[in-house]
């Protein structure tokens, strides 16, 4: 079965041609011109010297030994098709960047080669706050490569970086150039800071929906998840900074974070969480694949050669490097031979990847000198594919910090989903409103970030101090976070006000800068109902923090600090016109849903977030983000929750494809809101189905949307997928646009899909098989189906 996509389309047409007997006259049809022509080339030197030649040349007639020149000139340029075709396939001597970079491993010496295989300053001696830092080869003109975290924004310790709202966020949006634009953004950053490679983004599914980092995943959808993956690394790319994308593979939770054990089936993995990196490998070409900590079916992801060799190198054909997450290295040989190119964050401890390990380990035949250069090899394919190695970032530039806020706030305005709007509560109109009240989650100052490494050091405001207060699965308190509250310029108070001049905008909440996460006490509870009850509104704003390293949550519930749910519910009997706004990376249960006007999902809103929540409130902007992960009604429908809700330091992806809205649909089960849900200011229909299927199974879904609403917004349309093979859920993605149409406008969509978007693992087969006759589901979420044909 082929790749996922185009990039090998020519080699696979080729392949398709010549194994295929029945393909022979397609390949060769196009080659006819060409014989034609070449015949007459033939006959045209020929003509010089044969008067009848020529004379049979302009009559246009073909002699029968004339056919046998055709046919071994058709057969002349179809072998040379063949090797163009190949002469495009990366990473093989029959590329021009592979053979520069052998050109170059053959003038290093084994110590130069082995000083490009190790990231050996400790993080807090990288140069540039960085999170490690590869020493080049001056001689050879070999740049060294200083690495950073770029989650959501430039992760230097030491240098300020925006913060750009989390990555959830950005899937919330489905906005395929959107998210090139992300990575293109972070990526100027980055480079203007002297960082040659940024560790982003994140393709881990949401398969445990309160996992810690799913604020800087891109989702519980593979496809949804792959294909903002590849775009956000050829944005990141097309600055010259190479891109790694991680955690490969199996890291869906924070729970024994460094050593877990993932138990995944072959089809659950090839068919839900491979698939983003699989897409984003083959449309997106990372310079680098990071591997994580954990262990996949019994082996550490970073020597797990059935993961790193099997399938990224040879399956894929992975050109580039894998290089370990931080400290995620456990072996010298296992791990080179596994297919591990590169260590990084040897900061305690030995180094596996060290000169002494590696020289031992070549001196005793445990590792090849071949794949030592392959190591190399790759490092430096990764480097000039890029642009690094001629273009090396140099550092000390100037950032337009307002340009990458104004930036910001746009990818948050196409990211905010709104969950609910009872009685068109929404937008506010600002000359009705004498009053407003805004209340909780210190919204009068900043907004929540998420913690670990996607976090950023911001140019201007500083942090709350300490966590405590906070409580998680493994831990209470958290682990590294410059800005869990990030002081923004304009907060949403700042910010209402200045669309709402006209009304009185006053806060409650917890003021409390030692303590941000502490519960609101009784006092402040009845100071925020008073508030509400003498508004004409009340916008509440809660939070759920998550980072990296502070385990996973206990509860979807909303738990830091725990009483909010109480706020939330005190306001709402004190003022109907009770609006929420939610700060998380996670899903949030809702006990109050019935008794509020309206909900936004704001995510981790980045450092404009204040002003894009406001424009959504006040209706400058439609919202028009869809969610990318069910919310639950219950923690106990969760697929991962079991009976009890502990979540096990060896997870059992026992669940299988049932991950997600795919698990709610196998079981019957009614979410709080579906995947692919989210409301706007306006309405669309849809109407006019029709499929199409192509030889090579390709469907191409088309229907009519309109905008039959009274403003202008942009809407998701999604396909789904019903496919009839046993194990299957009931729907899966197939595909989707995001559109934006004036009121009484309409636009066909064309929506195509893929072959392999239709196929499924077949596990005896051991590879894909596509399954005939797919339904077509076309709607506005994966439960809000308007259309269906098959
Ligand atoms: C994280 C990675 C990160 C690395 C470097 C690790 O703990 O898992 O995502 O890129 O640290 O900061």
């Amino acid at each position: 079965m082929s790749p996922v996509a185009d990039h090998s389309k020519s080699r696979l047409a080729t392949r398709l041609c010549f194994a295929a007997a029945g393909f022979r006259v397609a390949c060769w049809a196009p080659l006819v011109p060409f014989a034609i022509a070449s015949i007459a080339a033939v006959e045209r030197t020929e003509a010089l010297d044969l008067r009848e030649s020529s004379l049979r040349m302009r009559r246009n007639v073909m002699q029968p030994n004339r056919v046998w020149i055709a046919v071994l000139l058709a057969m002349f340029f179809a072998v040379s098709l063949t090797i163009t075709a190949e002469a495009q396939e990366n990473g093989t001597p029959n590329d021009a960047v592979w053979r520069r970079a052998d050109e170059l491993l053959k003038k290093l010496t084994l110590d130069e080669k082995l000083q490009l295989i190790l990231s050996k300053y400790p993080s807090n001696a990288s140069p540039g706050g960085g999170g490690g830092y590869i020493e080049g080869v001056t001689r050879l003109h070999i740049p060294g490569i200083n690495i950073s975290d770029s989650a959501t924004g430039s992760g230097s310790t030491t240098q300020p970086s925006s913060t750009f709202p989390a990555t959830i966020a950005l899937a919330a949006s489905w906005d395929r150039q959107l998210s090139y634009d992300y990575g293109s953004e972070v990526a100027i950053q980055l480079r203007a800071q002297g960082f040659a490679m940024g560790l982003g983004g994140g393709a881990n599914l949401t398969r445990e929906p309160r996992g810690g980092r799913a604020f800087e995943y891109l989702g519980e959808d593979p496809l949804l998840a792959g294909e903002m993956l590849a775009e956000r690394t050829k944005g990141t790319q097309s600055r010259k900074v190479m891109a790694s994308i991680k955690h490969f593979a199996g890291n869906e939770q924070e729970t024994n974070r460094m050593g877990g054990d993932s138990r995944i089936n072959d089809r659950t993995l090839r068919e839900l969480y491979l698939l983003p990196f699989e897409i984003a490998v083959d449309q997106g070409h990372p310079a680098s694949v990071m591997c994580s900590y954990n262990r996949l079916n019994g082996e550490y992801a970073c020597e797990n050669s059935v993961l790193l060799t099997d399938i990224l190198k040879t399956q894929w054909h992975f050109p580039g490097q894998v290089q370990s997450d931080w400290g995620a290295t456990h072996t010298t040989a296992k791990a080179i031979n596994a297919g591990l190119d590169e260590e990084e964050g040897s900061d305690a401890g030995p180094s596996y990847f060290g000169r002494v390990p590696v020289l031992f380990a070549l001196a005793n035949h445990d590792i090849s000198q071949e794949r030592v250069d392959d190591m190399v090899r790759r490092k430096l394919y990764s480097m000039l594919a890029s642009g690094v190695m001629d273009s090396p970032p140099h550092g000390g530039e100037k950032i337009d910090f307002d340009a990458a806020r104004t930036f910001a706030q746009s990818v948050e305005e196409q990211s905010i989903v709104l969950l609910k709007n009872d009685r068109r509560q929404l937008p506010l109109s600002a000359s009705k409103l004498k009053r407003i009240a805004v209340i909780g989650s210190h919204a009068d100052v900043a907004v929540m970030s998420g913690g670990g490494s996607a976090d950023t050091m911001h140019p201007v405001t500083g942090s709350f101090a300490g966590c405590e207060g906070l409580e998680f699965v493994d831990h209470n308190g958290c682990g590294w976070w410059r800005n869990p509250w990030l002081k923004v310029p304009v907060p949403l108070t700042k910010a209402i006000r200045e669309l709402s001049p006209v009304s009185e905008v006053e806060f409650s909440g917890v003021q409390d800068e030692q303590a941000p996460f502490r519960a609101y006490s009784p006092g402040e509870i009845v100071d925020a109902v008073a508030l509400a009850r003498r508004s004409d509104i009340a916008i509440v704003v809660v939070a759920q923090p998550a980072g990296e390293d502070f385990g996973d949550l206990r509860t979807l519930s909303l738990q830091n600090p725990s009483n909010q749910n109480e706020l939330v519910d005190a306001v709402a009997s004190a003022n109907p016109h009770t609006i929420v706004v939610i700060e998380s990376g996670n899903p949030v249960l809702m006990p109050w849903k019935d008794k509020v006007a309206a909900i936004i999902e704001a995510w981790y809103p980045g450092e404009a977030g204040g002003r894009a929540i406001a424009n959504v409130l006040f209706g400058k902007v439609d919202p028009s983000g869809k969610l990318p992960f069910t919310f639950p009604a219950r923690d106990e429908d969760t697929p991962t929750w079991g009976a009890t809700g502990a979540i096990s330091k060896d997870p059992v992806y026992s669940e299988k494809l049932n991950i997600g809205y795919r698990w709610y649909d196998a079981k019957k089960l009614a979410p709080l809101f579906e995947f692919g849900y989210g409301l706007s200011y306006t309405h669309f229909t849809y109407s006019n189905l029709s499929l199409e299927r192509d030889p090579d199974h390709t469907l191409h879904v088309s229907f009519t949307a309109k905008n039959d609403g009274t403003v202008e917004g942009a809407e998701v349309p999604q396909v789904y997928l019903g496919i009839d093979y046993a194990g299957e859920p009931p729907l899966r993605l197939g595909g989707w646009t995001k559109i934006r149409l004036k009121p009484g406008e309409s636009q066909q969509v064309d929506i195509t899909v893929s072959p392999r978007t239709q196929s499924v693992w077949d596990t005896s087969a051991t590879d894909w098989r596509y399954i005939p006759d797919a339904v077509a589901y076309v709607g506005s979420s994966s439960r809000d189906i308007r259309l269906k044909e098959r």
